[in-house]
């Protein structure tokens, strides 16, 4: 029997299974999909919040800060890209000051650090591209940009170098609790837990359902995106904001940790937890609404569109607490944005106060614990001497396989052969970013077939690109490889 049984491989279940390894317990997450970070955690604006907007006394307000504020010593154990460049909001009008007034003042009390409004020449001096209608901004030197899916596999990595058991393509069906334990129906077998974390994104509601009287809903709310080529890298320095809505904080432009530009999201409640396709109209918003921000935006640098689904909480905040129907049973629910933001503290606080609470004197703590992951290769990084060096050691580290973003071999079957390792085409492009670059995959996706099919000992038929069945080969022609 497991101590703990957490329901989902995103940045939160894989985030609170890190922080359970700290303690010595048998630790289980189970995944529907067949990678980490395969929902909302792979589709976001990657942006790290200084915290100023959710309200006072929220659980939003609460972990964003406190969770921003562990973001450099996380991202450093687990080698994971975090730049701390700032974000401002910018208002367009003398109209929205009172706007940047409520946020600073809301930051204040939230205790973010370093909140300024700025004036027109100063913004200009961070951001010489941004709009001449610019009045003023809200300038939050603490906001940063992150690896979003980089951080979950990093986490679950972790979790498993110190213990923790990952279970992917486990869909869990029906849950029951009989004399303090839970049994959970997956798809894959029984599995029995003291503890259950529901950590299942915008399927928690359908998860907390099994087990007991429904209590929330979580709607999802879609947000679509632009991701423009490096080759206009230095558009922006910062995450560039709009004044922000109903529907949250607007369309947004900002660089990436890989040094893309992104560009969106608008926000759309849509009626299934499928629907991640893009649409004309969404992408036609951004491109008009982000026109305000930068009037030249480069569109035509454009070389991927993709969308990622909000999990929009009934209550209106974070849902992080032990059901008071079912004993046991920790919902981490509705984490819609500040999620990733927020997810270093939610983990922090599910893993210690809730339920090593619970757990009580059976947590002991665990003194072998490693809070750092193995450092990754990344050749194109290094000096010309350490590449020399490492190809000597191991030659595949002189194949380059994508040449839009210079992978090597080397890195791909590291990526593989990881903790947590890549299974699927794209898992290993959110690993080590072969296909991330302008041609997406068009050069090298057939070699990481080749890669994938040999590390894993399969048929390249078998090689999934992402998520189930989602094969990208059907059958041989002129015979196969023999001839
Ligand atoms: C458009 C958009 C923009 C955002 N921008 C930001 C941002 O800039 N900054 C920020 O802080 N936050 C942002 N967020 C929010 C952030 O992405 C989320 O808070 C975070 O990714 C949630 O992680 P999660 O682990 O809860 O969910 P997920 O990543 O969705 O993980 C849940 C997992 O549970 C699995 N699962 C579901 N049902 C089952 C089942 N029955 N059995 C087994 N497994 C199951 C799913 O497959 C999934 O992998 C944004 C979100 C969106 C959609």
């Amino acid at each position: 029997m497991y101590d703990v049984a957490i329901i989902g491989a995103g940045v939160i279940g894989t985030g609170i299974a890190r922080e359970l390894m700290r303690y010595q317990l048998k630790v289980v997450i189970l995944e529907k999909e067949n990678d980490v970070a395969d929902g909302t955690t792979k589709a976001n604006s990657a942006i790290v919040h200084a915290g100023y907007d959710a309200p006072f006394g929220s659980n939003k307000g609460r972990f964003n800060v406190e969770g921003n504020a562990m973001y450099g010593q996380v991202c450093k154990e687990l080698d994971v890209h975090f730049k701390q460049i700032g974000s401002l909001v910018l208002a367009f009008d003398e109209e929205d000051r009172p706007t940047l007034q409520e946020l600073l003042e809301n930051g204040k009390r939230l205790g973010v650090p370093g909140l300024e409004i700025i004036e027109p020449d100063r913004i200009r001096e961070i951001e010489p591209n941004v709009s001449q209608k610019v009045v003023a901004a809200l300038w939050a030197p603490t906001a940063g940009i992150v690896g979003p899916w980089e951080l979950a596999i990093s986490y679950a990595e972790n979790a498993m170098d110190n213990g923790a058991e990952l279970r992917l393509n486990t869909e869990v069906t029906g849950i029951t609790k009989k004399e303090n334990k839970f049994h959970l129906m997956t798809s894959t077998g029984e599995v029995e837990a003291r503890l259950v974390v529901n950590a299942a994104g915008i399927h928690a509601d359908d998860i907390y359902n099994m087990v007991a009287q429904s209590e929330f809903t979580i709607n999802p709310r879609r947000g679509e995106y632009f991701l423009l080529d490096n080759e206009v890298s230095d558009l922006v320095n910062t995450v560039v904001f709009q004044c922000p809505t109903k529907m949250g904080k607007g369309v947004l432009v900002s660089p990436t940790v890989d040094g893309n530009i992104i560009v969106g999201p608008n926000a759309e409640d849509v009626q299934t937890k499928d629907e991640i396709n893009t649409t004309a109209d969404g992408l036609d918003f951004i491109r008009q609404k982000a026109k305000l921000t930068i009037e030249e935006l480069p569109f035509h640098m454009n070389i991927t569109n993709f969308s990622g689904l909000r999990a929009e909480p009934s209550t209106g905040d974070f849902i992080i607490e032990e059901s008071k129907q079912v004993a046991g049973f920790i919902n981490v629910a509705g984490i819609k944005s500040p999620g990733l933001s927020s997810a270093p503290a939610i983990a922090v606080y599910v893993a210690e106060t809730i339920c090593a609470g619970i757990l009580g004197s059976h947590a002991k703590r665990n003194p072998a614990f490693n809070p750092k992951t193995r450092k990754k290769l990344r050749f194109k990084d290094l000096s010309d001497e350490k590449k020399a060096d490492l190809i000597r050691v191991e030659p595949s580290f002189a194949r380059i396989i994508c040449r839009c973003e210079t992978i090597t071999e080397g890195e791909i079957v590291d990526a593989i052969h990881r903790n947590a390792g890549a299974r699927t085409i794209n898992g290993v492009k959110r690993r080590c970013r072969p296909g991330a670059g302008r041609c997406q995959g068009g050069f090298c996706g057939p070699r990481v077939v080749e890669i994938l099919a040999r590390e894993l000992k399969i048929s390249p038929m078998e090689v999934e690109l992402e998520g189930k069945d989602s094969h990208i080969l059907v059958g041989e022609t002129k015979g196969g490889a023999d001839e």
